[in-house]
């Protein structure tokens, strides 16, 4: 287990790390969260490998998933991804920003009276509705636009997408050709679930439809469906959370490596009697003479309460001088509580960090304190932190620009 780093030590060694908070911002920072872009370039990579032949693209919605979409989309970029997916035309604005020539989707699909905003992008909508298509080809008749769309065709989910019957009903635009249809998608609803008999359904249903869309590209599976096997692959594949550490195979063991590393700063270490309590609620009791840990981070960070620890329950675990401490009392705002007496003394100190993910404890541990899922844990992670990206490659052209400093 690594050594959480002094303060100091968090400072960019500028031969093998690039960084986008100063040093100066890092030394201040309450929290630091730290993106391996080099992890992520090798997670796309090895989902790349498992799809081949089929094209891999990458899901950078929800600013990659916290990580940032516009570091993250450079450095996958650079590894030779060609093909990204948003979820709202704000967030193709500030893709395209970082990637000018790449295929950009926007999965929300066609807003009313938003066309000029696509063309003005060269972004393509994946159109969900009848309705969005009809008036998704007036503006293109209007317009004389090009630029083409997707067509989602919902074949089990019910979020997004055309019925089965809709889609049919355009079949005959492709087969006349000249259609402006640049790929045709469907969703797995239960894909993290191997056996589970609606992707086997959901399969079939697409691959019905998308022979009917004769010459059209079709894209069936994101992280989870890339490991369902080759018949869920189709012509490219549309990994999001995997990218990003979590495990798409929730019923095995996590083929990617992590991404994410959040650490938060010891603001006080202090002592509390035995018998007394720590935190609001006066929830958790000190059974012996407690040193305790305050960490600067809370649920306004993203460190939901619910990993919280009572009398009764046990919350989450932090790191504090390599060695896995649990969690007392509840979370606060802007903070929480760690029971530290096993630890050697003056092994946790103030100004020193305390690692809440990464060194063993991975997003997915985490959301099951939290009592959720991996990609809420991402999705919800605070503002406040200094980010810090890591990548061993060297052209500064590779570098990510300017990300949100610390605060
Ligand atoms: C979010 C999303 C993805 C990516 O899903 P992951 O499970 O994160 O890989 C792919 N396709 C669609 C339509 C999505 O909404």
């Amino acid at each position: 287990m690594n050594v959480v780093p002094s303060p100091k030590s968090i400072a960019p060694e500028s031969s093998r790390a690039a960084e986008s908070a100063r040093p100066a911002a890092l030394a201040a920072a309450t929290g630091v969260l730290s993106i391996d872009l080099d992890a992520i370039v090798a997670n796309w990579r090895k989902l790349e490998k498992t799809a081949v032949p089929s094209e891999c693209a990458g899901v950078v919605k929800a600013d990659a998933y916290g990580c940032g979409a516009g570091p993250v989309a450079r450095a996958l970029l650079a590894a030779g991804c060609k093909t990204f997916f948003v979820a709202t035309l704000d967030e193709a604005r500030e893709l395209r920003a970082a990637a000018p020539a790449a295929v950009v989707y926007v999965l929300d699909g066609f807003l009313p009276n938003c066309g000029d905003a696509y063309a003005e992008l060269d972004c393509q909508p994946v159109i969900g509705s009848l309705d969005e298509l009809a008036e998704w080809d007036s503006f293109c008749r209007r317009s004389f636009w090009k630029g083409g769309a997707a067509i989602h065709i919902d074949t089990g989910m019910n979020r997004l997408g055309l019925g089965i019957a809709e889609a049919e009903g355009i079949v005959p635009r492709i087969t006349a050709g000249d259609h402006g249809i640049t790929l045709v998608l469907s969703h797995l609803a239960c894909a993290e679930t191997l056996n589970h008999p609606l992707n086997a359904k959901q399969a079939s249903h697409f691959r019905g439809i998308a022979s009917a869309f004769s010459g059209v590209p079709a894209s069936l599976s994101a992280s989870s469906g890339i490991y369902l096997g080759q018949q869920f692959h189709f012509d490219l594949v549309r990994p999001g959370a995997a990218l990003y550490g979590i495990n798409p195979t929730p019923e095995a063991d996590n083929p990617m490596q992590p991404v994410v590393t959040l650490q938060s700063r010891i603001l006080q270490v202090r002592e509390v009697a035995r018998g007394d309590t720590v935190g609001y609620g006066a929830t958790w009791t000190a059974r012996r003479p407690t040193r305790i840990a305050v960490v600067a981070a809370g649920y306004a960070d993203g460190y939901f309460r619910a990993a919280g620890s009572s009398d009764g329950t046990r919350g989450a675990d932090v790191i504090i001088a390599g060695q896995r401490c649990p969690v007392a009392g509840r979370i606060s705002m802007d903070l929480l509580a760690v029971d530290v007496t096993d630890l050697p003394p003056n092994a946790a100190r103030r100004g020193h960090m305390a690692t809440l993910i990464g060194d063993g404890i991975t997003v997915d541990e985490l959301a099951h304190h939290f009592g959720t899922i991996g990609y809420e844990v991402l999705t919800s992670l605070g503002k406040r932190y200094a980010r810090q990206y890591k990548t061993a490659r060297a052209d500064p052209a590779d570098l990510p620009a300017a990300a949100p400093e610390a605060k």
